[in-house]
């Protein structure tokens, strides 16, 4: 962890035995409805500037931010003027259509207050579980948090069908910590953390500051589910907690009932902490190195080996030989000039693209091709580099 400091501004008496946030590298936050919208006078701008006012002081110490933001369907409710009451499905899909456009329109004046400027993505299930849509949608935010954009992130409820959709923010949110490799998952809503037992049904539920481990122990502490239309209760949040921690995300449920919620997190108020095993990067280089049977063989050249070894990607310069059926995304083993296996990585081009550039320049590939491409074979976040002394060899 770096030793940024902390810009916020609010007394820091109380003691925190959290890692203060500006610690992380990457927190995606996520905001529940009842947080931002009243459903009389709609959007609560003044909970959304003093949010802005957080992300932009953690901004400022360095920390990439993304928001998951529900509130959609609530807005546009009210927006439209549709009653109290369950909707039909393509009635909460006009609310959202209507609710989101004034979302983004409000992420975005907010955090222009601090010259932030803000970038809309809207998801479906699919676009987090299949391969390419991952990678796409994962290149995307990836390039908003470069050009130090605030990814402000829904579900596309609009064409999501009840089937096929993530449904609630919570698992939504987890998901994308996971895609970005984020150290921190901040749930906030109007549950403060994890209790013993469900605190409005159990006076005697003790409050739990820290969770090491989501075992089933823990998971029943949640209760039931609740109603069907209430989403996003406890349950959800430990789904949602399994999901970033097993990929290396920590993940603190908060309240946001309260102005400048993130700035309470830090001082120490009442959240509970849900340990990560891994980190980040370890998990997904666990996952790419281990769980994947590769699809193709790249035998590389010594100096493009070198590159490897030192922490660079793998480019199509050093590429010798493409063996293999493979489609982008795809898992690739990486020989070197000794037969050796040196590396394996998601490879960014399919098999036919892969071998035509294979040995060409960087400059040549969009010639080659007919598209702009990215230019690595492999980037190296998504390369792992064998130890020396395990490495197997090519016939085995
Ligand atoms: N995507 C929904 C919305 O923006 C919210 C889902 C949830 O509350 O978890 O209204």
């Amino acid at each position: 962890m770096s030793a940024k400091s902390v810009q916020f501004q609010d007394n820091e008496d109380q003691v925190n035995s959290l890692p203060k946030l500006a610690s992380y590298r990457r927190i995606v936050v996520k905001i529940g409805s009842a947080l931002l919208v009243d459903r009389v006078t709609g959007l609560k701008r003044d909970w959304l500037e003093s949010l802005g006012t957080d992300v932009a002081a953690l901004s400022a110490s360095g920390v990439e931010m993304m928001i998951v933001s529900s509130g959609a369907i609530a807005l546009g409710r009210t927006v439209l003027g549709l009653p109290k009451g369950a909707l039909r499905l393509e009635e909460s899909q006009a609310a959202a259509a209507a609710g989101q456009i004034e979302l983004a329109k409000a992420y975005a004046e907010v955090l222009s207050h601090h010259k932030l400027r803000a970038g809309q993505i809207l998801l479906t299930l699919a676009d987090t579980e299949e391969r390419r849509r991952y990678l796409n949608a994962r290149a995307t935010v990836g390039t908003l948090l470069r050009l130090e954009a605030v990814p402000v992130i829904n579900e596309n409820d609009t064409v999501a069908t009840t089937e096929i959709r993530y449904g609630d923010n919570d698992r939504l949110a987890a998901r994308v910590a996971t895609m970005m490799g984020a150290d921190l998952l901040i749930l906030l809503s109007d549950i403060d953390g994890l209790y013993t037992a469900p605190p409005h049904q159990n006076p005697h539920a003790q409050f739990l500051p820290v969770i090491d481990a989501i075992t089933p122990d823990v998971e029943a502490m949640a209760g039931a589910a609740a109603s069907e239309y209430s989403r996003g209760g406890m349950k959800t949040k430990l789904d949602a907690g399994k999901i970033a921690n097993a990929a290396g995300t920590a993940m603190i449920i908060a309240s946001g009932t309260r102005l400048n919620p993130l700035a309470a997190i830090d001082r120490g108020e009442r959240s509970t902490m849900f340990k990560a095993s891994l980190t980040p990067v370890n998990a997904w280089k666990t996952w790419i190195s281990g769980n994947l049977e590769p699809s193709g063989r790249l035998v590389i050249d010594e100096g493009a080996l070198v590159a490897l070894k030192s922490g660079k990607s793998l480019l199509a310069a050093g590429v010798r030989e493409v063996a293999g059926q493979f489609t982008r995304g795809d898992t690739v083993a990486v020989f070197g000039p000794d037969g050796r296996e040196a590396a394996r990585g998601l490879i960014a081009y399919d098999a036919a693209d892969a071998v035509k550039i294979a040995g060409r320049k960087t400059n040549e590939i969009g010639t080659i091709l007919g598209y702009d491409a990215r230019s690595a074979m492999i980037h190296r976040d998504d390369l792992v580099v064998r130890a020396a002394k395990r490495a197997a060899t090519a016939k085995e």
